[in-house]
């Protein structure tokens, strides 16, 4: 048979959804098939006992094989039968086989008589070994057989050439027909639901194709499914056989309560045998496509001529069909990834436009046009609470209006390629609405809604997939019964979409949290702007309240002084309290309105920046505070040759005078140290370091808000609470962060920088700077 006389045709597959309630009958399912009784007549079959080895059942034909009568083999060792050397053999071969495993080859035997040569396969049931002696097909040579290992190691390679997976397939089933001789070879493949479709197909000319016909699930019912994962090779010689029985010994296990699940010559069930004569079939092998345990399709070899194929030649097929299986996946996965990858590539860059934009709203309306190209989406809507963008052809709102209370029931990502089967409200719109993509983006009827269209499309199939009943006598119940005619029949398929691929599903997820990101960066944005607005409001308000305030105060002070005065000698002591209360209030309150002046003036005025060389900043700020500061021993140390840097000289001298005032202030040492410095880093950190009292870590936050004093209102020379908070507002108004880190009792040290870091301010401890372990 010469493979390039056959046609080969490949179908471009459409993407499939699963056609619910399709032709779908269980009757079958529970057929026993692996207890059928018998077996077929290309061999002879032996049940012996585990320990002893003695036979507990024998095939009808044994005769032939042993020249002896089934039933007189019954009881009987091996030892009856063979010669000590092949007794020897079978027992080595029968150890270490496992229960459950596939049949082991145990060897080849001549038979004594005539000549015949015989393949010995076994595998170990529940209830003893069963040794099954397969005839060799007539004119069977070892050296063609070596010869076609070759040949299928060299077919190989046209696997690993072909494109895509359909190549893989279609290369596959070509080399099958050319290597095992059948003269068809088709690929099948299981969908969804069940039912089977053949996808790739190599015959003779003459003969009838399947290719593209779709098959139903109860073609292949559940215990054949079974068989084709235990068994990933099945074999039939000659579909037209007569079934050989059982003979087993009396009083032990009835000829059907052998289990023959594994027995390569298992008689196969009648439905089966049916089918396949309504075929045509004389002879078939069967090659499963089993991967990570799961069946996921099958060659199928046939010829209308009896074939029979060697036990070794089965193997070398098995073989090839494991590696075309391997590289078929491997292939898809690849496509798959690729095409998971461009998509999410896609995804990622609106993603980024998204939270990049300076205008989210105007990125919002281009979405559902952008979305609808690249998810083959008919129509979008973007339903958001201060707009809604649309693209394509979309269903109209009445149906909005029912559909978004019942998406607030769904996941927050749904998916469906028949919307009008889970949400009956949406029948009438199932040419616009059929398949469904929603993303909920907020909890407030907020959605990107992609739809795609109506996709009426054609399915083949092998015949009417329903089968006609049967009255089964013996059961007294009406069965399925095998098609007996494979003619074209055509189903149109309406009320799905083009299903959606999990690829698809998962770039959408993705797209909605990039969404909520960009939604909730928009949001977080107009917080901060309407946060800095009216804290400027504030401020500039502050500014005039405290500068006009000042006038007032002052009258009130003046004229209050004016009546202390005048009125010496007159005044009762309480009025005397009275009037200075009122004075001292009076202090306070301007203290407290000139500080609220100096920080609104801190937040207010421009900053003057100019090239300022801190060392000499540095030393008029130390000179200055020496002469304030008269009691106790102090030590500044101001050692460090200062950089020079763009500031304003004035409010850096503020901060660090501050800083090295409070390190005066609140310390309690004999021996007041202060040293100030800074850190060679980008950029630079400035440090003012003292062995004052410390400050608790609760606090840390806590002494920068304005008028805030950790002591009394005298304690430590007193003070307004603001000089932290001033000190702060000159440093964040460089661009740079201020903050501490202090041991109770040991002392406290200040840091700030005075323009824009990364760096993160709570790595830079007292501890980690040289020399200056606090
Ligand atoms: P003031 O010194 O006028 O009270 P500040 O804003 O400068 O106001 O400081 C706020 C508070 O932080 C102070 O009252 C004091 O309790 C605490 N504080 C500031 N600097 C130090 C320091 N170097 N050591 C200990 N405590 C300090």
């Amino acid at each position: 048979m010469n493979s390039l006389d056959c046609s080969v045709d490949v179908i471009d597959l459409p993407l499939t959804n699963p056609i619910r309630n399709a032709f779908d009958h269980t009757e079958c399912d529970r057929e026993v098939v692996q207890f059928s009784g018998c077996i077929m007549p290309h061999g002879a079959l032996l049940l012996v006992n585990p320990e002893q080895l003695t036979i507990l059942g024998a095939s009808d034909n044994c005769g032939v094989l042993f020249e002896t009568d089934a039933l007189k083999l019954l009881n009987q060792g091996l030892d009856s039968l063979f010669d000590a050397s092949v007794v020897t053999t079978i027992t080595y071969g029968l150890a270490g086989i496992r229960l459950g495993a596939s049949p082991r080859l145990v060897g080849h035997f001549v038979c004594r008589h005539n000549r015949q040569l015989f393949t010995l396969l076994a595998h170990r049931t529940g209830q003893g070994y069963l040794l099954e002696f397969e005839k060799l097909p007539s004119g069977y040579d070892q050296q063609s057989v070596i010869q076609q290992f070759a040949e299928v190691q060299y077919a190989f390679h046209s696997l690993q050439d072909a494109h895509n997976w359909l190549g893989v397939v279609q290369a596959a089933v070509i080399e099958l027909k050319r290597l095992t001789g059948f003269e068809s070879v088709t690929a099948a493949r299981f969908l969804n639901d069940g039912s089977f479709q053949v996808i790739a197909e190599a015959r003779e000319s003459g003969l009838a194709s399947y290719l593209d016909k779709h098959f139903p699930k109860s073609d292949i019912p559940e215990p054949g499914r079974k068989q084709m994962r235990q068994m990933p090779v099945q074999h039939i010689p000659d579909n037209d056989y007569q079934p050989v029985s059982l003979r087993m010994t009396e009083g032990g296990l009835s000829a059907c309560q052998v289990d023959l699940s594994l027995a390569t010559l298992r008689s196969i069930s009648p439905m089966c045998r049916r089918f396949y004569q309504n075929m045509g079939v004389r002879a078939r092998l069967v090659l499963s496509w089993v991967y990570n345990e799961e069946l996921k399709g099958f060659f199928n070899c046939m010829a209308t001529v009896p074939l029979q194929v060697s036990y070794l030649q089965r193997m070398a097929y098995q073989a090839y069909t494991d590696m075309a299986v391997r590289v078929m996946i491997e292939k898809q996965l690849r496509q798959e990834h690729e095409l998971a990858l461009e998509l999410k590539r896609h995804i990622l860059a609106i993603g980024n436009d998204l939270t990049a934009t300076h205008c989210l709203d105007d990125e919002l309306v281009s979405l559902p046009i952008k979305l609808c190209a690249l998810m083959q989406a008919s129509g979008a809507i973007l339903l958001m609470h201060n707009q809604t963008a649309t693209a394509g052809v979309i269903p109209k709102d009445a149906l909005l209006t029912v559909l978004l209370p019942w998406l607030s029931q769904q996941p927050n990502c749904f998916m469906t390629d028949r919307l009008a089967e889970d949400f009956a409200p949406a029948k009438p719109w199932v040419e616009v609405a059929c398949g469904l993509m929603a993303i909920r983006l907020t909890d407030c009827h907020e959605y990107l809604l992609l739809f795609r269209k109506e996709w009426p499309h054609e399915v083949l199939w092998a015949g009417e997939p329903q089968k006609p009943l049967e009255m089964d006598v013996n059961a007294q119940a009406w069965r399925l019964t095998p098609r007996g005619s494979f003619d074209e029949w055509k189903q149109t398929v309406t009320g799905l979409a083009r299903p959606w691929q999990t690829h698809e599903f998962e770039a959408i997820n993705d797209l909605r949290m990039m969404l909520t990101i960009a939604l909730n960066t928009q949001q977080l944005q107009q917080l901060n702007a309407r946060n800095q607005e009216s804290n400027r409001e504030l401020e500039s308000f502050a500014y005039t309240v405290s500068h006009d305030l000042q006038e007032p105060l002052r009258g009130i002070l003046n004229f209050s002084e004016f009546l202390h005065k005048s009125l010496e000698g007159q005044l009762s002591e309480k009025q005397q309290t009275w009037l200075k209360t009122v004075m001292n209030l009076s202090t306070r309150m301007s203290h407290m309105v000139k500080t609220l002046l100096e920080y609104s003036r801190a937040t207010e005025q421009p900053l003057s920046i100019r090239s300022v060389n801190l060392s000499s900043v540095l030393q008029d700020v130390v000179e200055n505070l020496s002469s304030r500061c008269v009691e106790g021993s102090i030590d500044i140390d101001v050692s460090q040759l200062f950089p020079v840097v763009d500031c304003d000289s004035t409010r850096v001298a503020a901060i660090f005078e501050n800083l090295i005032a409070n390190g005066i202030k609140y310390n309690d040492k004999p021996l007041k140290q202060i040293k100030v410095g800074f850190l060679d880093t980008v950029p630079t950190v400035f440090f003012v370091r003292d062995n004052g009292i410390g400050i608790k870590q609760e606090h840390y936050a806590s002494i920068f808000e304005i008028f805030r004093r950790l002591h009394g209102r005298a304690d430590y020379g007193g003070g307004t609470g603001a000089g932290l908070t001033i000190a702060r507002k000159h440093v964040e108004r460089h661009g740079g962060q201020l903050w501490l880190k202090s041991i109770l009792g040991q002392g406290s040290t200040f840091f700030f920088t005075l323009g824009k870091s990364s760096t993160d301010k709570c790595s830079m401890t007292a501890n980690n700077l040289p020399g200056l372990a606090t």
